[in-house]
């Protein structure tokens, strides 16, 4: 068996690759594959909608938010963000908590005025900003977050500090629907789908219709929000594989009980690789501060960069692929979204022991 801690793209729920696997030569009888039907089908767009209203569903979200399906990825939301809703003679407002947030703050800097609230670089991105220390500008355009750092494993708590009257957006890449959390709060919510969703090629964006509406107008339609709000994500041909894969990971949590039930079961997972950590008297050693920590990614050093590339042999040995920390921080991450089995996670805190005993 292998255990899979890629970060992304990353493991799909089984059973979703089975049900994707038993329809795909046929699907729902029309006699052909969902690879090879028109998006313009009764069967897309019915595809289409059940993933825009599952989603909804799964939030708690009514008939004032929107969901869209796009492409090119998280980074091409750092772009589409500010155009659309930072105008001339406005500010939006950065907090900066890892390299997503740094890329999406420099991005937003090519476009218009920025203002960078919060930042933890000084600390190498291990912890959380202190929310007294920061003083969101009501008038801001919005205000920037990334909820979970995949790099370097530090993550929001779900419920976040109050952070005033300004338009919420938050990257949620790397831990969207790991979890329930008040998804009213939010202007736009953004995520590639490869870490949390389904496979790479679609981008969820989730969007208050006031949002949408303030958009600027003078973009080509193909950038703006409301061009896709509008058409229902079907302007252009949509990447109609990938949200269908969505949709049925959509379906598969809702199966499982919910985010209440992705939060437990991630909370569990997270649990056994932190305790290995904290149990092993510093052979490894956690980047994050503990109340900082991620549960979609933990990132941990050994003692050596030698220890540390043998732990990735043995490990890949053992059937534990995608450990190695991202090339620009190095160190070991485990990235343990929802499609991740709890046994997988058990097998590699048991491994994470069993190595500390031989080499600590
Ligand atoms: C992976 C990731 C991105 C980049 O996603 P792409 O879809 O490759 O553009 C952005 N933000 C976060 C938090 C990520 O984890």
């Amino acid at each position: 068996m292998i255990h899979n801690f890629n970060p992304g793209p990353a493991a799909l729920p089984p059973d979703v690759i089975a049900r994707a696997q038993a329809e795909l030569a046929d699907y729902h009888g029309c006699g052909m594959s969902v690879l090879e039907i028109s998006h313009r089908s009764k069967e897309y767009e019915a595809i289409n909608a059940a993933a825009e209203a599952n989603l909804k569903a799964l939030l708690g979200l009514g008939d004032d938010y929107r969901v869209l399906f796009m492409q090119g990825g998280a980074s091409m939301q750092f772009a589409l963000i500010p155009l659309n809703l930072l105008p001339a003679g406005a500010t939006a407002e950065y907090i900066v908590t890892g390299t997503w947030g740094e890329k999406a703050y420099e991005e937003a800097q090519r476009v218009g005025a920025v203002r960078l609230l919060a930042s933890t670089a000084a600390d190498g991105y291990r912890s959380l900003p202190s929310i007294d220390a920061i003083t969101p500008d009501p008038q801001a355009a919005y205000l920037h977050l990334t909820t979970n750092e995949t790099i370097q494993g530090v993550q929001w708590p779900a419920e976040l500090p109050d952070l005033g009257s300004v338009p919420l957006v938050a990257d949620m890449s790397s831990d969207f629907l790991s979890r329930p959390f008040p998804a009213q709060r939010f202007a736009l919510i953004y995520a590639g789908a490869q870490k949390n969703l389904g496979p790479a090629g679609v981008t969820v964006v989730v969007i208050r219709q006031d949002m949408i509406e303030r958009g600027r107008k003078d973009l080509p339609v193909i950038m703006r929000y409301a061009t896709f709000a509008k058409n229902n994500s079907l302007y252009n041909t949509p990447p109609v594989f990938a949200v269908y894969m969505v949709n049925l990971v959509l379906e598969w949590i809702k199966d499982q009980g919910g985010l209440a039930a992705m939060a437990e079961r991630n909370a569990r997972k997270a649990a056994l690789v932190y305790a290995a950590i904290d149990g092993s008297d510093g052979f490894y050693s956690g980047h994050a501060v503990p109340a900082a920590r991620s549960l979609m990614n933990v990132t941990f050093r050994l003692p050596t960069p030698e220890l540390e590339k043998q732990f990735l042999n043995e490990a890949q040995a053992a059937g534990m692929v995608g450990l190695a920390g991202h090339r620009s921080v190095g160190g070991i991450r485990a990235s343990l979204y929802n499609a991740v089995a709890p046994e997988s996670a058990a097998a590699l805190a048991d491994f994470m022991q069993d190595f500390a005993k031989r080499h600590g």
